[in-house]
């Protein structure tokens, strides 16, 4: 399992490098978010644990990066910033996971696996609805022939409402199941993912329907839906 450690604080990093590695990853370390792009660009890791307050380019947008490269492997976040906007914008550009610092080396390594085993392991089979099929592996939906990226909430998001069609799902349901935190009930993570996911079904042949006030529900697209 090769782990890229994205990390200014060279102290820290030694240290996480040096813990990952008597673990048993193979671990590579570099210090600023220009390094991480040009390495993902050059080779595939299993994950990443990425440091939000770089040297020269911000995490996030490293995170946003990365994404829109179609570079999946998961990330886990480390951030010294407090404060739920701060975890919730990391983790709707894509962050898998996040710690806030200082953390103890045990819960890293937890949530490292924990993700690492998450990626690993494809828990369902191919989903499909109405003629189109989520990749429980890759992050792409197919639509007859045309293949659509999604992000990995995006996919997390999809597959929970394909595993529940027809149902209504409610908002706070759909936040505990996909994003796996107990985020303040007024957040807009679950209506900020589920209108990028609409985009992306624009031509798809389902719909996801808001039921005000309540939640979401998927259904198969009429011919008056256009
Ligand atoms: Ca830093």
């Amino acid at each position: 399992m090769a782990l890229l450690i994205v990390e200014d604080n060279a102290t820290l990093s030694a240290s996480l490098a040096r813990g990952l590695t008597e673990d048993g990853y193979a671990v590579d370390t570099v210090d600023s978010g220009l390094a991480a792009l040009r390495r993902l660009d050059r080779q595939d890791v299993d994950a990443v644990v990425l440091d939000l307050g770089l040297p020269d380019i911000d995490g996030v947008e490293v995170l946003v990066q990365l994404r829109s490269r179609g570079i999946n492997a998961p990330v886990l976040v480390l951030t010294a910033r407090d404060g739920v906007k701060a975890r919730v914008d990391a983790l709707e550009q894509g962050a898998d996971d996040y710690l806030v610092k200082p953390f103890e080396y045990a819960e890293l390594l937890a949530r490292l696996r924990a993700l690492l085993r998450r990626a690993a392991a494809p828990r369902w089979a191919p989903l499909s609805y109405n003629g189109l099929v989520l990749d429980p592996i890759e992050l792409d939906i197919t639509i007859g022939t045309q293949r659509v990226r999604l992000s990995p909430r995006e996919h997390a998001l999809l597959a929970l409402f394909l595993r529940r069609k027809g149902e209504l799902l409610r908002r706070d349901d759909i936040l505990v199941q996909v994003f796996g935190y107990h985020f303040e009930p007024g957040t807009n993570l679950v209506s900020v993912h589920i209108a990028n996911l609409r985009k992306k079904l624009r031509d798809a042949p389902i719909v996801i329907d808001a039921v005000r006030g309540v939640g979401y529900r998927l259904r198969a697209r009429e011919p008056s839906d256009g």
